[in-house]
């Protein structure tokens, strides 16, 4: 019976036993089963987070996976800053920010936290480890500042030694984590640091590299990367703009051929940088583009035998012009004050051998011979006081009067003055003047000068041709946003040697007594000084062009001054036929001719000592023309300035002799609105200009 009883005891502890052992495989086959799941969930995400390189995206499953490990019902990272900002102050670069957020905590997504928050998202990343949190009735612990959860881990994620975060998870399943779960959190924090940085690094490489290509191509320069056969491998915006052509276009190209067609100079410059050489840059004139190139050539470091080379290629057309348009104006700066000194001496001897052998010429009773030995003086005289103008005017710094111009007008009675002469020379000229061309301001004697002296060399030049050659000058004229005028001819040509020296004063290829070489020299002062430019072109079909523009007048016309400057209450002229004229210049020569020529015509002629003895006559007498030398002074004060001031009746009256070449004086003289006559004068323009005088105040 004992016995039963005994034998019936150990099967039930058996029993027992075996129910035990039965629930302890079952636990650990849940066990491993829950762990096997852990692994290929971990395995998983791992697969996803090596498959992708973008940040955002990373950061996101790490947060759903972590959630859906631990069963929780929120999770975060939040990112530290990455170090890259722009030189923010520290306490900025230590905040958080969450950059992926799920569950309860999704509503701090895209939220900041500062280094100083008492939570424990904040405090995390200042230690190494997991920590985890319960809060109590009696302690809540917050997350962040103002948000708490019943209990959380957060655990910081760092890479190399470099923190770059933190994963929080907050109330996990049955509310505690399991030893388990904190080891899973740490396996995926690790690997989630390590692709964060990865990613980070990537976007940092990435933005570095946008932001070099966009520099590469806003840089105005042209750039390439050639290989060593010399092939283009990389190039900007800039050199394919050069090269006329889209950027894909441009690659494998043979750089040296693209740029300058053959050019050996740029084969030794590739050299030089490949065996890390720094040479000179080179200054090139490309035939295929037809512009100026500086090309700068260096190698690109690499451990490789055979590096790249990076070549810079500049544009340097425009600067090269401008440096020469530089020299070219102060060369004619230089020459100008000198021969404006000299020029200006010449003057008064010219003007009257030019007027008192033209005065002679004139005597009924003059022997034959001596008549031609006469005009021989008179003629030379009058070469060298055409020579001694175009000095002056050559000199002349600014245009002496600043009205409105109408150029083809100008160019119609240039054409006029030289029609004659053209056909004589069996010249054709072909004009093409639309009516459409704004006006210019200026100086119309001026600007008169430039067309005779582009007229005169196309001329001269096709004058040059052999019977069988047509003998064509075309000028025209048309308007962009520059008032332009061309004129070329059919005649030799200009060859390139001379090109360089076309506006050097004194520079002339022809005869002596044909040319002065001052023509062309002083066409460019006179179109700079009105603001505009001067080329020369050799085009295709032979012959030369010379091309100017100049900048338009204003649309609406500047208030015009009077001209004769009249005066309402100026007294009327007396209507005499016999003038009285008051002479004031100082150089007996001059007093001579202008004595003798008004006398001939029956007029009186006063001369006046100084001028101040000038000043006192004009105070007690009438004249009807006061004809003064400009640089005529009262002590301190040029004379007709004073005359006018004191008696501005005159003013009509006065007609003003002017050798000067500063700008200054003609502008006191415009400003005045007195009339004047460039000295040396001939007989002629003296008394048209007299007669205008009298004209002007007969009409007043
Ligand atoms: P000049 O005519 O007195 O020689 P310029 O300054 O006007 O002086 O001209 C300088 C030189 O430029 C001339 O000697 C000539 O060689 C050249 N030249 C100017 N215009 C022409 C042209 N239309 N055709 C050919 N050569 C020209």
């Amino acid at each position: 019976m004992l016995a039963a009883a005994a034998l019936g005891w150990r099967a039930i502890r058996l029993q027992r036993r075996l129910e035990r052992s039965e629930r302890d495989r079952r636990r650990a086959a849940d066990e491993l089963n829950r762990r096997l799941s852990e692994l290929f969930s971990l395995q998983e995400l791992s697969y996803i987070l090596s498959g992708s390189l973008q940040l955002d995206r990373i950061v996101e499953q790490v947060v759903r996976y972590a959630m859906r490990f631990l069963e929780a019902k929120g999770a975060l990272v939040a990112l530290a800053a990455d170090g890259e900002g722009e030189g923010g102050e520290d306490a900025d670069r230590r905040r958080l920010k969450v950059t992926a957020a799920e569950g309860t905590l999704g509503p701090l997504r895209g939220g900041s936290i500062g280094a100083d928050d008492p939570g424990l998202i904040a405090r995390s990343v200042t230690g190494e480890r997991v920590e985890l949190v319960h809060s109590t009735d009696t302690e809540p612990t917050p997350l962040v500042a103002g948000i708490q959860v019943a209990s959380a881990a957060a655990v910081p994620l760092r890479a190399h030694g470099v923190l770059v975060g933190t994963l929080v998870i907050a109330d996990p399943r049955d509310g505690v984590f399991a030893p388990e779960d904190v080891r899973l959190l740490s396996t995926v924090a690790t690997h989630a640091a390590i692709v964060i940085a990865n990613a980070r690094f990537f976007e940092m490489v990435h933005h570095a590299k946008e932001q070099w290509e966009t520099a590469f191509d806003a840089l105005s320069e042209g750039i390439a990367v050639v290989d060593t056969q010399g092939s283009i491998r990389r190039a900007n915006r800039s050199l394919a703009a050069m090269l006329d052509s889209p950027i894909p276009s441009v690659i494998g190209l043979d750089l040296g051929t693209a740029l300058l067609g053959q050019s050996p100079a740029l084969v030794d410059l590739l050299a030089a940088a490949r065996r890390g050489e720094r040479a000179q840059p080179l200054v090139l004139r490309s035939a295929p583009l037809g512009r100026a190139l500086r090309v700068n050539a260096a190698r690109i470091p690499s451990p490789e035998q055979e590096a790249s080379v990076v070549v810079l290629v500049e544009d340097v057309t425009d600067q090269q012009q401008m440096e020469a348009q530089l020299i070219q104006s102060e060369k004619l700066a230089a020459v100008g004050q000198l021969v404006s000194g000299v020029a200006h001496e010449l003057n008064n001897p010219l003007t009257s051998i030019a007027g008192l052998s033209e005065f002679l010429l004139e005597q009924k009773e003059l022997a034959s011979k001596d008549r031609g030995h006469l005009r021989v003086i008179h003629e030379q005289a009058e070469r060298a006081s055409r020579i001694v103008r175009n000095l002056l005017t050559f000199a002349r710094k600014g245009p002496a009067e600043q009205a409105r111009v109408d150029l083809n007008d100008v160019i119609q009675r240039t054409l006029t003055l030289m029609a004659h002469d053209l056909k004589l020379k069996d010249i054709t000229v072909e004009k093409v003047l639309p009516t459409t061309i704004p006006e210019v301001v200026g100086d119309r004697h001026a600007l008169q000068q430039v067309v005779l002296n582009l007229l005169n060399n196309a001329a001269q030049a096709v004058a040059d041709n052999t019977p069988g050659q047509r003998r064509l000058i075309c000028i025209n004229t048309s308007f962009d946003d520059r008032v332009r005028m061309r004129v070329s001819d059919s005649g030799p040509g200009i060859s390139d040697a001379v090109v360089p020296q076309l506006f050097t004063p004194f520079f002339t290829t022809k005869e002596p007594g044909q040319g002065t070489g001052l023509g062309l020299s002083i066409t460019y002062s006179i179109v700079e000084a009105h603001g505009g430019r001067i080329t020369v072109e050799c085009p295709p079909e032979g012959g030369a062009a010379f091309l100017v523009d100049l900048p338009p007048a204003p649309p609406t016309p500047p208030p015009t001054r009077d001209a004769a400057g009249r005066e309402p209450h100026a007294p009327p002229a007396a209507p005499l036929a016999k003038r009285t004229i008051l002479l004031v210049d100082d150089d007996p020569a001059v007093r001579r001719l202008v004595k003798a020529l008004f006398g001939r015509e029956g007029h009186t002629v006063e001369v006046a000592r100084s001028a101040q003895h000038a000043l006192d006559l004009a105070r007690t007498r009438t004249y009807d023309l006061i004809l003064a030398d400009a640089r005529a002074m009262t002590r301190d004060h040029l004379f007709v300035e004073q005359l006018v001031e004191l008696h501005p009746g005159l003013k009509q009256r006065i007609l003003v002799a002017t050798g000067d070449v500063r700008a200054s004086t003609d502008e006191a003289l415009a400003h005045l609105g007195l009339r004047y006559v460039r000295k040396p004068f001939n007989l002629r323009d003296l008394l048209d200009e007299a007669a205008q005088v009298w004209a002007a105040v007969a009409l007043s």
